[in-house]
């Protein structure tokens, strides 16, 4: 089967019912493997890319590094005989050459890539002049403006076809995700490119497969594009990121069991009632910024007092007691504790701030 030429957008208008399917394995490890993963995928008939990582970059020395160079032919094989495109991450010019050459149709910057601007130029110099399409996955600290930066390289070099990739931020400690979702992050990144497509990589920021079906459906909910998730024949004996690939059988029930959305129907009845439910919230919103701005006038009066008086703008034993409270009537009122202390956490900071301002003034 001879696989056709596309970009990024013409895969994003091909499929109007439903997002773009990438999977494969973390690692390709042998002929054998990626080429049955392939077929596998192939024939559930819900995959549109096949991946396969060759050149691995590791957090730590001594694990599975990839087969590098020698995995080239296996994939060509694998794009002829399923019929499936196929991707490969790249951390260096020299990369991009020889995956190119070996007929890769579109190239992925990964996470531990994407943090760095001299390797992303390095990938960037070596675009120059092709049409390759080109994913960019978020760097792994939360930091837009590097990732932003990504892109910028990429575009300079002439790449039109760009799509992005949210797989996670790393987090210190332990917590129920291998890299945290930060979604506010993909968020505004999403605003910031409205015109390039964000597909979202649940296997990397799971890093387990119980949680990989809930953390899709939130991708699909918040109008991602499209879905990265890792697949293997025999996940458990995988050489890399084992925990978090499942079967390809096992990826079809997933992609199955989702439930796809649109951004905007023409039905009038929904449209209407959506319309006042809007209003309320527009005006709850403006209430809401009409109070603050009180609060923080009350806050320059306090300012003034204490100014007076010499006394510190923070005590922290009034902090605590608005914390406090805050966090049990949030609860009674059905907000998050999460919630609750990042917006007092906003409001205090900017409350310094004004008192700051009259107390320097
Ligand atoms: C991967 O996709 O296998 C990979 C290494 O991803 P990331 O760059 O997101 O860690
Ligand atoms: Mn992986």
């Amino acid at each position: 089967m001879e696989t056709k030429q596309f970009t990024m957008q013409s895969i994003k208008d091909k499929w109007t019912k439903r997002p773009l399917i990438i999977s494969g394995p973390c690692s390709a490890e042998s002929e054998e493997q990626v080429i049955q993963t392939a077929v596998q995928l192939a024939e559930t008939g819900v995959v549109d890319i096949f991946r396969a990582g060759i050149w691995k970059p590791r957090t730590r020395p001594g694990t599975f590094e990839g087969v590098g160079i020698r995995g080239l032919p296996w994939l060509q094989k694998a794009r002829k005989i399923s019929g499936l495109p196929v991707t490969v991450e790249v951390a260096s010019a020299k990369q991009v050459e020889d995956a190119l050459q070996f007929e890769v149709d579109v190239l992925w910057i990964g996470a531990r890539s994407a943090v760095n601007p001299l390797s992303v130029q390095d990938i960037a110099n070596a675009l120059k002049g092709t049409d390759v399409p080109v994913l960019i996955k978020n760097p792994l600290n939360p930091d837009i403006e590097l990732w932003m930066g990504a892109v910028e390289r990429i575009v300079k070099a002439g790449v039109e076809n760009i799509g992005l990739v949210h797989r996670g931020f790393s987090t210190f400690g332990n917590t129920e995700y291998r890299n945290a979702p930060m979604w506010h992050m993909a968020i505004e990144m999403k605003r910031r490119n409205p015109h390039l497509m964000m597909i979202c990589d649940p296997s990397h920021i799971c890093g387990r497969r119980d949680i990989l079906q809930e953390l899709s459906q939130k991708a699909i909910d918040l109008d991602f594009d499209g879905l990265m998730i890792e697949s293997h024949i025999d996940p458990d004996k995988a050489l890399s990121d084992a925990k978090q690939q499942i079967t390809p059988q096992q990826l079809k029930k997933l992609i199955d069991s989702i439930k796809w959305r649109h951004e905007s129907t023409t039905e009038n009845s929904f449209n209407l009632a959506l319309e006042k439910l809007r209003e309320q919230i527009n005006q709850i919103d403006d209430e809401l910024m009409q109070l603050l701005s009180q609060r923080m006038k009350i806050a320059d009066k306090i300012g003034e007092y204490k100014s007076d008086n010499n006394i510190t703008i923070l005590q922290p034993g009034r902090w605590n007691e608005i914390l406090e409270k805050a966090g049990i009537k949030g609860k009674l009122l059905g907000l998050s504790e999460e919630f609750i202390m990042k917006y007092f956490d906003a409001v205090h900071i900017e409350s310094i701030n004004h008192q700051n301002k009259v107390m320097n003034s």
